[in-house]
C-alpha cells in the first residue's frame, strides 16, 4: 500500500524553534514531499496527521495551541525526555515506510477537566498531563476534599495534582505518584508537600480515581484568593474561588502509535 490511499495528504509540521528541531523539520518536510504528501505552510485543520518536532513539553503547547484536535499527533524527539515523543530524528525514513503502509495504530489519550467556580461564574480548564492547584507566593493552602460528594480530608499543605494516566510520567511521578497505563480511565489525586502534625492531617498518598466519579476541592474562605491553578505548566488566577470539579473529560486527543516501543520499556529507558 502506498500514500495513495490517504483521501488527502495534508501533514502539519509543528516544531521548537531551536536549531535541532528546524533542522529535523526542514529534513523531515523534503521526505514527506518526496513521498506525495503535502506539507501545510499554515496549521491546517484538514490535515490528516500533525508531526511535532521537539520534546513532550513542545507536544503540549500544540495541544492547546490548537484547541484539543481530533487529527492524530505524532512526536519526534530532538534532544528532550520525549516520554511520548516516539521518532528518534535518526529514524525519519522508517517512520515514514510506516506511514505509507498504515502500520500504526491511534491510541486515545484521556484529558482532564476542571470547572473552576467563583463567587461570580465558573470556567471549564482541560489539561493534558494534569491540573495543579497551588497556593500562590508558596503559601501553606487548606483545601475540602471529596471523592464523588463523599467527603475525604481537609488537605493542608502545597497544593494537589490532578493528572491523567498520560501526566502520571510527568509532574505526578516527580510528586511520589504512580505511573499509570495510558488506557486506563483513572484521574490521580496526588498530595504536594502534605502536612502532618498534631495540627493538620493529610494523605501522604496519591488517590486513584475511576472515571465515573468526580473530585471537589473547595479551599476555606481564607484561601479563596490565594490559588494558582497550573494546566500542563500554564498558570492561571481566579479571584475569589469557591470550588473546583475534577473529572475525566469526555473528550481525548489522538496519538499516532508506530509500535516502536511499549510503554514499560519506555518507563525503563527514559527513567532507569
Ligand atoms: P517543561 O520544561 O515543558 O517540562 C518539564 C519536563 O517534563 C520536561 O523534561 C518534559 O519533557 C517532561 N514531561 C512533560 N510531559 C511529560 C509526560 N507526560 N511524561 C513524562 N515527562 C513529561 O515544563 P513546563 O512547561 O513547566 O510544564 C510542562 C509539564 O512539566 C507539566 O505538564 C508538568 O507535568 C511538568 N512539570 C514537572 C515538574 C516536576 O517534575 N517537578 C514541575 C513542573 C512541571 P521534554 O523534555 O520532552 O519536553
Amino acid at each position: 500500500m502506498d500514500n495513495s490511499t490517504y483521501k488527502n495528504k495534508k501533514i502539519n509540521v509543528i516544531y521548537n524553534n531551536d536549531k535541532e528541531s528546524s533542522n529535523t523539520s526542514n529534513l523531515l518536510k523534503q521526505k514527506l514531499t518526496d513521498r506525495g504528501y503535502e506539507v501545510t505552510k499554515e496549521y491546517d485543520n484538514e490535515a490528516i496527521l500533525n508531526i511535532c518536532v521537539g520534546g513532550d513539553g513542545s507536544f503540549l503547547t500544540a495541544v492547546h495551541q490548537y484547541s484539543f484536535p481530533e487529527i492524530p499527533f505524532v512526536g519526534i524527539n530532538t534532544g528532550h525526555l520525549g516520554f511520548f515523543q516516539e521518532i528518534s530524528p535518526t529514524n525519519l525514513d522508517e517512520f515514514l515506510d510506516k506511514l505509507d503502509s498504515k502500520d500504526y495504530i491511534v491510541d486515545s489519550l484521556y484529558l482532564v477537566e476542571a470547572l473552576v467556580c467563583t463567587r461570580n461564574s465558573c470556567i471549564n480548564l482541560i489539561g493534558v498531563n494534569e491540573i495543579v492547584v497551588k497556593g500562590i507566593e508558596s503559601r501553606v493552602i487548606h483545601l475540602n476534599i471529596s471523592i464523588d460528594n463523599t467527603y475525604l480530608e481537609r488537605f493542608s499543605g502545597d497544593g494537589v495534582i490532578v493528572s491523567t494516566p498520560m501526566g502520571s510520567t510527568a509532574y505526578n511521578f516527580s510528586a511520589g505518584g504512580s505511573i499509570v497505563y495510558t488506557t486506563l480511565d483513572v484521574l490521580q489525586l496526588t498530595p504536594l508537600s502534605p502536612i502532618n502534625s498534631k495540627v493538620y492531617r493529610s494523605l501522604t498518598t496519591s488517590s486513584i480515581v475511576p472515571s465515573d466519579m468526580e473530585i471537589q476541592i473547595a479551599p476555606e474562605y481564607r484561601d479563596e484568593n490565594s490559588l494558582l491553578i497550573t494546566v500542563d505548566g500554564n498558570q492561571h488566577r481566579y479571584e475569589n474561588i469557591t470550588h473546583i470539579i475534577f473529572k475525566l473529560s469526555n473528550m481525548t486527543i489522538n496519538l499516532l502509535n508506530i509500535g516502536k516501543k511499549d510503554f514499560w520499556s519506555n518507563v525503563r529507558d527514559k527513567f532507569l
